[in-house]
């Protein structure tokens, strides 16, 4: 049987920070897929939604500078099929660069489910074609074994689809990231931040977009003084949104479909269930081993070690406080490959990590939230900002701008920071590094930012 030093399930953003460098410092690494290799983000996540988020983006700039600069009857329309056709000439290679890049680099890789068959060993199942005397087809299952000293387990997750009658008509994110055809209606279930965005191209696109959510709080985890200032600009844009409805049942009739909520029943041609995402902890062998798993994830303690001790977990599969996203899960890799290499035997020490709902406006935050600063006043202090006018937000005439920004109450220190802007992916990169690197207000005036840009406000906030 073939031997590795380490073996890794699942081959999203996690893995591929782990495997190159573990390969690069003369392990013998291999990699189970069983799907697309380079995961979720590439695949059918963060990436795809922000090449769709671009012609949103570009459509509404346009409409801003509509009397300003530009034409009354100048408002660009999407054209679907070209903007999906631009988007997989991104998507559609990423799999097979990412075999290139493994066999370039000699990574083993193997293409099936993986499960664990005891504390060192690994099964591989692969569906396989099998053409039969009489020319029929049928598929058969093939298993490939092999053992390694260590193993990383990195499956991420998959939507939760809710358990309702008519389910079968769900799409979801990963459905409408391939869509060929926008549907003219279009209802997304739940108010978490995939829901949000994938919406907000729907409409910018030209699809009719409600969002039902089941109580009143939309964005759960966000500033929610910002994320209702969003729903009314999303509501502006054209989007409805249902609120303290409950959904149970979607039928299809005469080739429409209809989602009946506990109080109500909406015609649509399409939904999108985006509820919540759950770990790929099924059939993987944990049970037999004693390694605990939830849907939340697989438990791990502060070296991302399950209570097996050769046996690590990593990225959206691993249930923890952290927000699930790219680049943590690249984080943790990195942070493995230390724990692995012996260059470090210290606890996984998180940084603050920003998080963002890529809509126009884009809504993020990091660090200390408004809600703990509020709470404790002897300690923090939180001012609003209103940047509206301010000449970045002027000159491209975005409708709102808004910042909450946490101080230390001792230190002065910038500790939290939320905002709602159209330029809020770059603002928010800049506060995580003022607030990771504990950058002062005297350090911030001596550094030059070039002007105007949103670097060159950052004084104003101190
Ligand atoms: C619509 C959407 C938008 C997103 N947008 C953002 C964003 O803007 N920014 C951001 O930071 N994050 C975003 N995310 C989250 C981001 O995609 C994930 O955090 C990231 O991909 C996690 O990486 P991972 O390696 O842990 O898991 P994944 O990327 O999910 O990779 C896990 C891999 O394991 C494979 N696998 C599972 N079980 C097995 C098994 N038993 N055997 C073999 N293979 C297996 C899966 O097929 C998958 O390819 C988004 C996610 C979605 C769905």
């Amino acid at each position: 049987m073939e031997h590795f030093d380490v073996a890794i399930i699942g081959a999203g953003p996690a893995c591929l920070s782990l495997a190159y460098d573990l390969k690069a410092a003369g392990k013998t690494v291999a990699v189970v897929e069983e799907n697309l290799f380079g995961g979720t983000c590439p695949n059918a996540g963060c990436d795809p939604k922000k090449i769709l988020f671009a012609a949103e983006q570009a459509r509404s700039q346009v409409a801003q500078l509509i009397g300003k600069g530009f034409a009354k009857n100048s408002l660009p329309s999407v054209i679907w099929s070209d903007l999906m056709a631009y988007k997989k000439t991104y998507t559609d290679p990423v799999s097979k660069e990412q075999i290139a890049g493994f066999d370039a680099s000699g990574i083993k890789h193997f293409h099936g489910h993986g499960q664990l068959i005891s504390a060192n060993e690994v099964a591989v199942t692969v569906q396989q074609e099998n053409v039969l005397d009489n020319d029929t087809q049928s598929m058969v299952e093939k298993k490939q074994c092999f053992t390694a000293e260590q193993i990383v387990l990195a499956t991420g997750q998959r939507a939760r689809l809710l358990d309702i009658p008519g389910k079968e008509h769900f799409l979801t994110s990963t459905d409408f990231l391939a869509l060929e055809k926008l549907p003219a209606k279009m209802i997304f279930l739940g108010a978490g931040y995939i829901s949000f965005e994938l919406a907000a191209i729907a409409n910018a696109c030209g699809a009719e977009v409600t969002i039902l959510h089941h109580n009143d709080t939309p964005l759960r985890g966000f500033d929610q003084d910002l994320a209702q200032h969003l729903v009314k600009e999303l509501e502006k844009s054209g989007i409805t949104f249902v609120f303290n409805e409950n959904i149970q049942s979607v039928k299809k009739d005469d080739g429409k479909l209809f989602v009946t909520t506990d109080k109500k029943s909406y015609q649509t041609n399409s939904v999108v269930c985006a509820t919540g995402r759950i770990a790929n902890v099924e059939n993987l062998g944990l049970e037999d081993l004693g390694i605990e798993a939830s849907g939340r994830g697989i438990t791990v303690d502060d070296h991302l070690q399950t209570s097996q001790k050769n046996i690590y977990a990593m990225g959206d599969c691993v249930a923890k406080n952290q927000p699930k996203m790219t680049p943590v899960a690249s984080f943790e890799g990195r942070y493995l490959k230390q724990l692995l290499l012996g260059e470090t035997t210290e606890k996984i020490n998180y940084p603050e990590v920003p998080t963002s709902v890529f809509t126009l406006p884009t809504l993020a935050q990091v660090g200390v939230s408004s809600s703990t600063a509020e709470k404790d006043p002897a300690n923090y202090k939180v001012q609003w900002f209103d940047m509206s006018k301010w000449y970045n937000y002027f000159r491209t005439n975005d409708p709102v701008a808004f910042a909450k920004i946490i101080y230390n109450k001792d230190s002065g220190e910038i500790v939290g920071a939320a905002t709602l802007n159209q330029k809020a992916d770059e603002w928010i990169n800049l506060m995580t590094l003022i607030i990771n690197l504990g950058i002062k207000k005297e350090q911030l005036q001596n550094i030059i930012m070039a002007y105007p840009s949103v670097g060159s406000d950052l004084q104003y906030y101190y």
